[in-house]
């Protein structure tokens, strides 16, 4: 058994799906199984409609929905274009559900609502994707990650129970008939609410299936060749890292490349799956491959984060920054959802630095101050190299200012300010 897996930027419209078509009929061989996330941007539009739903606007909940639906229902009229014409019956019954959804309502938590909304698009771009590869004879069993994926009910970042969960899958792929389509980012908790595994969650769906099921391998299709050293984004010369150990992954993934989701590694680790990403728009190519390896990288990787604030505390009775103090600042981040990315003390202060988050980070301060004196700095950079020299750094750092660095063995941070 192989596992692929689909991000929504690879399903983004009709060419996307055709195309996933074809990397199914020319790449795969044996038993296959594909996580396809929700098509395009279609999680975040759908964030919106949860938001305006939540705050009891819906006629905005619903026009908002309409452009959601008709960017699907563009995509199946291209699809359609051919004969025969795939049955997209599916499709319709999810849309006419979460039109009931939308008008009755709902009085759970935002969280819970989220979730009840925000699943559907994977649940249409699945359903889309196997109707289209049943009408071109690539015979595909729709699975319904929320009947395979058990989670407790932490809403938005549901925690998987393992054994349910592997019970769940093995049983459905004991009766699946031909490649077996599913949802990537959500699951269900025990009384049957959907929730979802946190943003950008499919990689780690793929990581599960392959895990249940012992596969063979996973393979991340993507629209970059592979993992870079770098984000182009803020590189001009990045090198594809043709091999990579699960421990390098998991720390470049940890620290913020985004290529690939950080809870996705240490399944496939434990199981010794291989992981492959590739690119999407080149299949031909090999990409990277990430596996059980002695092989260090002999070239350094940068990971970028701007909008970073470096926020510093300090006890208002000059006690020291001890277990008790930093129990409870640990308390307050976890409370407010903050994931601390660099953290460093003396005696009598504490400081971190998070993603400056506007929904968080002004009520974590506020909560803070309750019991710190508290002093920030926003605007700022982390830069994570991994495999650093001296000469790296320097690099880096032409026309910005230090503020604060770490280094182990493999890896240093920065946090700076930009002065240009
Ligand atoms: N569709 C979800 C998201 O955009 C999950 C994923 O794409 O991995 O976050
Ligand atoms: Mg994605």
């Amino acid at each position: 058994m192989n596992v692929y897996k689909f991000g929504g930027a690879s399903v983004k419209n009709a060419d996307g799906v055709r195309n996933l078509a074809k990397i199914v009929q020319t790449q795969a061989n044996g038993d296959l199984l594909i996580v396809v996330s929700a098509m395009g941007k279609t999680t975040n539009a759908l964030e919106e409609v949860t938001r305006a739903c939540h705050q009891q606007q819906p006629a905005e909940a619903y026009s908002r929905w309409q452009t959601v639906r008709q960017y699907h229902e563009a995509i199946m009229n291209e699809l359609s274009d051919q004969s025969p014409v795939p049955a997209f019956a599916p499709v319709f019954a999810t849309f006419s559900q979460l039109e009931r959804y939308l008008q009755q309502t709902p009085d759970e938590s935002y969280d819970c609502v989220y979730d009840q909304i925000v699943s559907v698009g994977e649940i249409i771009s699945t359903q889309i994707v196997a109707a289209y590869l049943n009408s071109t004879g690539i015979r595909a069993h729709w699975a319904d990650a929320r009947q395979l994926v058990r989670t407790d009910n932490t809403f938005r970042e549901g925690k998987v129970d393992w054994d349910v969960t592997c019970r769940q899958i093995q049983q459905m792929a004991q009766s699946a008939d031909g490649i077996i389509v599913t949802q990537g980012f959500i699951g269900q908790t025990p009384d049957g609410y959907t929730t979802t595994l946190g943003r950008e969650g499919s990689d780690y769906t793929a990581a599960i299936f392959a895990f249940c099921l012992n596969a063979d391998s996973v393979t991340i299709w993507k629209d970059v060749p592979g993992v870079l050293n770098a984000d182009p984004k803020w590189f001009d010369e990045t090198v594809l890292l043709e091999r990579l150990t699960y421990q390098d992954a998991i720390e470049l993934a940890y620290y913020g490349a985004t290529v690939i989701h950080p809870k996705t590694i240490k399944p496939l680790q434990n199981k010794d799956i291989a992981l492959y990403v590739r690119s999407f728009l080149q299949p031909q190519q090999p990409g990277t491959e990430i596996c059980n390896n002695e092989h260090h990288l002999d070239i350094p990787s940068f990971i970028f984060k701007i909008n970073q604030i470096l926020i510093s505390l300090h006890p208002y009775d000059f006690s020291f920054i001890a277990e008790d103090n930093l129990s409870r600042i640990f308390g307050r981040f976890a409370e407010a959802g903050v994931k601390i990315n660099l953290m460093q003390n003396t005696a009598i202060s504490f400081s971190v630095v998070v993603d400056n988050n506007p929904d968080k980070i002004p009520a974590l301060l506020e909560r803070l101050k309750q019991d710190f004196r508290i002093t920030y700095n926003d605007g700022l950079e982390l830069i994570t190299i991994r495999y650093y020299n001296q000469r790296t750094i320097d690099r880096v750092c032409i026309n910005k200012k230090l503020l604060l660095e770490q280094k182990s063995r493999y890896t240093v941070q920065l946090v700076v300010k930009d002065l240009g």
